[in-house]
Formats: C-alpha cells, sequence, structure tokens
C-alpha cells in the first residue's frame, strides 16, 4: 500500500483548488508576450497597491532576518482603530483563507458538520473536509444563500455555518437585516463565519456595519482581506473579528507566525489609506457598468453582482475559455462550483475590460 492509499479517505475526497491561471503559464502554453495578457481571473486589484503599502513594504524588507512579530501588535492596533474593537477582538490570519482554516480546525473534525451554500466559496467545503468533518451544501436561491434553508439546514452536529457576502463566485448579496435575523435565529453554539472579502466593493446603499453585530451575538466572526480592495493579493494578510472567546479559540490553532513582517508592514499603510479604497470601488463601479452594459447588449444572461467580478453564462464554457485564452485573456471558469456553462470575469480597469469584451464577442462569433 502507497502513503496515497493508505491517507484518510476524507482527505483523498477532496477535490483540490482551481486557482486562476497565472500569465507567466499562459505565455509559455500559447508563446504570447507576458505584457499582451489580461489577467481577469483572480479578483486582484487591478489599481496594483496604495503607494504608501508598496513603501511600507518594502522598508519592512530590510529586516526579514527577523521572525515578524507573531502578535502582530501593529497591525491589531491599526485594525482596532479602523473597526472600534478591542485588539483581543481580532486573530490575523495569512490572507482571510488561514482565519476559515482556523475555523474549521478549532470548531470542525469528525462527527461534526458545517453549513454553506452552493456555489459558495471554495475555501468553505475544502476547509470542511479537511478537517474530517461533513459539509452540508444547501441549495442556492437565483444563485445566492438562501438563508431560510441554510437555517432548516443547521443539524445538531453543525458547528459553522459559512457565509460570504458579497458571495465569489457568484457576486451575490444578502441585504443587512435578512443577515442579522439570521444570525440572530442561528442556535448559540454553531459560529456564523460571515466572510467579506468584498465589503469594500458595495455601493453606498447596500454597506452595512457587521462589526456593530459582535456585542450580540458572541457566535459571529467577521472576516475581511488584504486581497482584494486594498490590492495586497500577494502577501497573504486577512484578519477575523469577534468576541474574545471565539478569537481565543482560533489562536490556539494559529500557527505562531502566520502573518510576514513584509505584509504586516504593508497591511498597516494599506488601512490608512481610505483614499486608495475608494478610487478602488470607484474604478470598479465603472468597469462593472462597462462589462455589464456589454454583457447586456450582447443578450449574454449574467447575475447582478455587488463584487469586483461578475458570472455570465455561454453555454459552452470550456470552449469559450479556450478561444477567450488564445487571445491572451484569462477569466475564471466555474464548473468546481456547479456552474459548468459560466465564466467569471474580474473587473479590470476599462482598457482591460475593453479587451475582454472584444475578445468575447469573437470567442462567441
Ligand atoms: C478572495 C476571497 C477571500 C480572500 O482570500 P485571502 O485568503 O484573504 O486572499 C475570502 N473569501 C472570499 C469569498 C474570497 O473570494
Amino acid at each position: 500500500m502507497s502513503v496515497f492509499d493508505c491517507a484518510a479517505a476524507h482527505i483523498k475526497s477532496i477535490s483540490p483548488y482551481q486557482p486562476g491561471k497565472p500569465i507567466s503559464e499562459l505565455a509559455r502554453e500559447m508563446g504570447l508576450d507576458e505584457s499582451s495578457i489580461v489577467k481577469l481571473a483572480s479578483n486582484e486589484n487591478p489599481l496594483g497597491m496604495s503607494p504608501s503599502a508598496r513603501a511600507a513594504a518594502e522598508a519592512a524588507l530590510a529586516d526579514v532576518a527577523r521572525y515578524p512579530d507573531g502578535n502582530g501588535f501593529d497591525l491589531k492596533q491599526a485594525v482596532s482603530r479602523h473597526h472600534d474593537v478591542a485588539t483581543g477582538q481580532i486573530v490575523l490570519g495569512n490572507g482571510s483563507n488561514d482565519v476559515l482554516e482556523m475555523v474549521a480546525r478549532a470548531l470542525l473534525g469528525p462527527g461534526r458538520s458545517a453549513v454553506y451554500s452552493r456555489h459558495a466559496f471554495a475555501v468553505y467545503p475544502l476547509a470542511t473536509l479537511a478537517a474530517g468533518a461533513s459539509g452540508i451544501e444547501v441549495p442556492a436561491r437565483d444563485f445566492g444563500c438562501d438563508l431560510a434553508a441554510m437555517r432548516d439546514a443547521i443539524r445538531d452536529d453543525t458547528r459553522v455555518v459559512f457565509i460570504a457576502n458579497p458571495n465569489n463566485p457568484t457576486g451575490t448579496f444578502v441585504e443587512a437585516d435578512a443577515l442579522e435575523r439570521f444570525i440572530a435565529d442561528v442556535p448559540a453554539g454553531v459560529l456564523v463565519v460571515l466572510d467579506e472579502a468584498y465589503s469594500e466593493y458595495l455601493p453606498p446603499e447596500r454597506a452595512y456595519d457587521s462589526v456593530r453585530w459582535l456585542a450580540k451575538y458572541p457566535n459571529l466572526l467577521v472576516s475581511r482581506t488584504f486581497s482584494k480592495a486594498y490590492g495586497l493579493a500577494g502577501l497573504r494578510v486577512g484578519y477575523g473579528l469577534g468576541q474574545t472567546e471565539v478569537i481565543d479559540l482560533l489562536n490556539r490553532v494559529r500557527q505562531p507566525f502566520n502573518v510576514t513582517s513584509v505584509g504586516l508592514a504593508a497591511a498597516v499603510a494599506a488601512l490608512a489609506d481610505q483614499d486608495f479604497v475608494r478610487a478602488t470601488a470607484a474604478t470598479n463601479a465603472d468597469g462593472l457598468r462597462q462589462v455589464r452594459s456589454f454583457l447586456d447588449s450582447e443578450g449574454i444572461d449574467c447575475i447582478p453582482s455587488f463584487a469586483n467580478f461578475i458570472a455570465f453564462q455561454v453555454g459552452d464554457a470550456a470552449a469559450t475559455n479556450r478561444r477567450l485564452l488564445e487571445q491572451g485573456v484569462i477569466v475564471r471558469p466555474i464548473a468546481g462550483y456547479a456552474m459548468p456553462q459560466w465564466l467569471r470575469v474580474s473587473i479590470g480597469l476599462e482598457a482591460e475590460n475593453a479587451r475582454f469584451t472584444d475578445a468575447l464577442r469573437k470567442a462567441l462569433s
């Protein structure tokens, strides 16, 4: 028997995460010039990062022979001021994925279950299954969370409910009041993980402050990331906010130096540059309108999005994706999200969006 044969069944049952294709890989495969390739596949920030975050990252490089501050003192201070929470209510992660993994390690395990929606972020089933727990996937409503069905799906062995708002890859959004009613209705022993990776992109009339709910709901954990609107995806920094008891549990399973010194320094500076975040949201709103109006004018079915990407239906998505790749445009097939006829495109700069719409028109003609 091989090592693989002897591995636990719940590990062998996992289908690995499929990331967006890197620019360098497509350039190699197609013999294209890297600079001619447009990557709109991983919901990255087309404006890059705040100049002050870049300067802070570069300055931090001088000290990389030292271990990072394992408690992330400076970043916790900054996050504490930003959200008006105590530093004991913050856990830092190597990306917010790391926070989701900590939740699974701390609360899930064999004989336990987690609830999430169909078409929800792939890391929820991954983290759940890796912990040896079972995943309860609840059918979606209009591609978004069906909160009533998710409430009904909670069993005695359920310990976690994962909700991304807005959700990736569908871009769907649950209104704040419905969400709060749901949280209030979840049993006290079940942690609701509210994954707000895209909340900076919400239009003002949809924006809500879930951090204010933490005082009322001890079983709520809010997760945020520096990967999207803050433009630090490659540095891997995210955080979770909760009541101190929950944060204490997560810290028990956290790797001691899980966030790099460069990431910590950049994140402090990035958080201080809210003008950059506002510019990012404005660029995204314009780009989303640009792409949406193209899809509408071509009669291509799409899911109204509240984030920095949009999913659209093309029938044979694998073939369309191939034709886009041949033209140097990388988007994301989402067959792994039970949406084999759909593609997801991240919103880029105006010229990148135009490259995408031109390429899609050709791909479909
Ligand atoms: C991108 C994304 C994240 C963030 O992942 P990081 O690990 O912080 O880079 C979290 N949740 C969802 C739903 C996402 O789409």
